[in-house]
């Protein structure tokens, strides 16, 4: 086991959410029960094995790692990952590839996916990926992942498993797709990131940045540079359904005792036990 960066681990009902984050240094999450990633501004060496990722802006501390990951893959003969950038950015970044393959002398093979607000895209039968706007310093986008489910239509509801079957088998639609949302993932984000995309105050899990916590750094300052203040959580904490709200993306300014004071004194409740602090 090669331990090259730090990473850190929380299970909430069946996933796994793995990864590191601090604002200007390094972004990288992942949840391995879904096989997929968001941001590559690092790469630990135990993610390599997860095939997809979703990068959310390409400031470089949330993008940069992308050449040496797709490089590990072929190296360790994974098959070439798919990576999914907001449409912007795929260009530069093929260029970017192509002079990392030149200066090291070895193929990056990979598939480069360009997506914007709006899109849906289908990992599997069971998995779906929304992809939202935020708003952000450079083009940027937020996910919800969504969990798919076959469920009975309604008015079949009281018959019998023969009578369904039957219907089915005489081509009629038996049941209606319904969506669970999962995961949401807002990369670096004014406020507007989450009040855009109502699934992200329902996802069971939601992995949100919260770079400035304390008073004394304004919001309005801070929403110039697209980013959260512990202010706009305050101004929404009854919107926050969610099972399990995870925190980070934290400046570098504080240390870890300042950020979890100034949190726990503005909301001494940590949103009914629901927020967690990820440092
Ligand atoms: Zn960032
Ligand atoms: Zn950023």
């Amino acid at each position: 086991m090669i331990n090259n960066l730090p990473v850190k681990t929380l299970e909430h009902k069946g996933l796994t959410i793995e990864g590191y984050s601090r604002a200007a240094v390094q972004t990288y999450w992942r949840i391995p029960e879904l096989k997929i990633g968001f941001d590559l501004g690092a790469q630990p060496w135990s993610f390599m094995g997860t095939p997809t990722w979703f990068v959310s802006h390409t400031h470089m501390d949330h993008v940069v790692a992308l050449p040496v990951y797709v490089a590990r893959r072929r190296m360790m003969k994974m098959d070439p990952p798919t990576i999914y950038l907001p449409e912007a950015a795929v260009e530069p970044v093929e260029r970017i590839l192509r002079l990392f393959s030149r200066l090291d002398r070895g193929r990056l093979p990979c598939s480069l996916v360009a997506m914007q607000a709006g899109d849906e895209i289908e990992l599997s039968r069971e998995l779906v990926v929304t992809v939202s706007a935020t708003a952000h310093s450079v083009p940027s986008l937020g996910f919800v992942v969504w969990e798919r489910r076959r469920k009975l239509k309604p008015e079949l509801q009281g018959l019998s498993g023969d009578e369904i079957r039957d219907l089915r088998l005489g081509g009629t639609q038996v049941t209606d797709e319904a969506r669970i949302p999962r995961v949401a993932y807002l990369g670096d984000s004014c406020p507007e990131g989450l009040d855009d995309c109502p699934a992200m105050y329902q996802a069971d899990v939601l992995i949100m940045e919260l770079t400035f916590v304390a008073p004394s750094h304004r919001k309005e300052r801070i929403h110039k540079f697209g980013h959260m203040h512990m202010d706009d959580l305050l101004e929404r904490r009854e919107r926050f359904s969610n099972e399990l709200i995870i925190a980070a993306h934290f400046s570098t300014r504080y240390h870890p005792r300042q950020i979890r004071y100034h949190v726990e004194k503005a909301l001494p409740d940590m949103l009914d036990g629901r927020l967690h602090l990820w440092i």
